[in-house]
């Protein structure tokens, strides 16, 4: 942590020059700080709290280019120079863990223990819990006492979310990563082989929470003939999903795949086993991957736990652990949606005699005949007849 914190303050771009004369001494913070007109406004002419908060917003939702987290640290350091330690306030940060209902809450570079304010819970939403991991937060800091300690006021609107069915309310979901950008799929060659079908599944489901999904087949080192992992996944290539071959063994890819996750909230899947704590940890050496085994353990009877985590890479990289979650996605996806997340499927559907058509037996099926002169690849089309029986039944 100590050292993904180092890494994070030099991961830093250098800051434009900015005229800031009307701050006698200004302090290192201020270089964050000034970037952002709306922090200038707020320091000089304080905003009653609505005002304030939608600006805040305003700061890391609506601003082209601006990034969310970035944002959120800078707002969240911008409050505390002149404030008297002692004082409490309202600051802006991110969820990096949920467990028994409460949250760790990453506030610049300090990370507070918050509770969930009484009030969020009984808001009408399509989630049974109002908090997750990834979100962006407005808390309310008490440093009065010996601990610092937080409420979690406000919510701020998510980008996106990656929920599941909720297990005791299975008409409503839990939410359980918040704003993330894409989703690595992780799978093996070998020891565990590579299953095109279940691939296939993870990518329906990252089409679904609309998460750009990258795929990841490690352990390449155990490959006899890589032309043969190339040919396995030409469908993908060609389907425009960023494909990278990695071997932690050897280091093969592992800098593609640096870079795949620059400036990104990624969240990571795949069985357990396939090498994702080994590719993480040889990819960013100061994170804190905890391994499947241990971490299923320590979840173990907390019901109300995430099982996700969000480690801070450097201030716009980041990596959602989710070591709990072993299917993914498919959760009351209805048969006649499922072509949509094929895109190329989907794409072919349109030239189909019916428009309900399943792409299975039908007459005048424009997928079946691409998958007879060979536009569809065979696997795919599988994997796609095989979800469809499974949540038609
Ligand atoms: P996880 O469950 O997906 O996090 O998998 P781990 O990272 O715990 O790795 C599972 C096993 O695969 C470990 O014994 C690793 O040493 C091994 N492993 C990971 N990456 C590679 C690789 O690229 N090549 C080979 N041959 N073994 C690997
Ligand atoms: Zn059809």
């Amino acid at each position: 942590m100590q050292t993904a914190r180092k890494k994070m303050k030099r991961g830093y771009a250098p800051k434009p020059v900015r005229r800031r004369d009307w701050l006698p001494d200004a302090p290192e913070a201020w270089d964050e700080w000034d970037e952002m007109d709306i922090a200038t406004q707020e320091r000089v002419m304080p905003l009653d709290e609505r005002e304030r908060r939608r600006t805040l917003e305003q700061a890391l939702f609506a601003q082209p280019g601006t990034d969310p987290v970035a944002a959120a640290a800078a707002l969240a350091n911008s409050g505390q120079p002149d404030e008297s330690p002692l004082a409490a306030m309202d600051t802006a940060g991110t969820v990096l863990e949920i467990s028994n209902g409460l949250a760790q809450v990453e506030l610049g570079e300090r990370v507070v223990r918050c509770t969930i304010r009484g009030a969020l819970n009984g808001q009408r939403s399509l989630y049974t819990n109002p908090v997750t991991v990834g979100d962006q937060v407005v808390v309310y800091v008490d440093s009065t006492g010996d601990d610092e300690q937080g409420v979690i006021q406000e919510v701020l609107p998510r980008r996106t979310v990656l929920a599941r069915p909720d297990v005791h309310a299975s008409h409503l979901q839990q939410a359980l990563v918040a704003n993330a950008d894409q989703l690595l799929i992780v799978a093996s060659w070998r020891e565990p082989a590579l299953w095109p079908e279940l691939l296939d599944r993870y990518l329906v489901a990252a089409e679904r929470f609309r998460l750009a999904p990258v795929i990841c087949v490690n352990k390449i080192d155990l490959a006899e003939d890589v032309a043969e992992c190339h040919g396995l996944l030409s469908p993908y290539r060609i389907l425009r999903y960023p494909v990278v071959l990695t071997s932690a063994v050897s280091g093969a890819g592992l800098d593609a795949l640096g870079m795949l996750m620059e400036s990104r909230t990624t969240v990571l899947s795949g069985l357990s086993g396939v090498g994702k704590s080994t590719l993480l940890t040889a990819i960013y050496p100061s994170l804190d991957l905890r391994t499947g085994e241990t971490s299923e353990r320590k979840h173990e009877g907390k019901h109300t736990t995430t099982q996700a985590t969000f480690l801070r890479v450097d201030p716009r990289t980041a990596v959602v652990d989710t070591p709990g979650i072993r299917s993914l996605g498919l959760a009351g996806l209805r048969p006649e949606e499922l072509a949509a997340y094929f895109p190329e499927i989907g794409d072919l559907a349109l030239g189909c005699r019916f428009s309900d058509c399943s792409h299975r037996h039908e007459p005048g099926c424009a997928v079946q005949s691409a998958l007879e002169t060979g536009l569809i690849a065979p696997s795919r089309y599988h994997s796609y007849a095989k979800i469809y029986e499974e949540i038609s039944s």
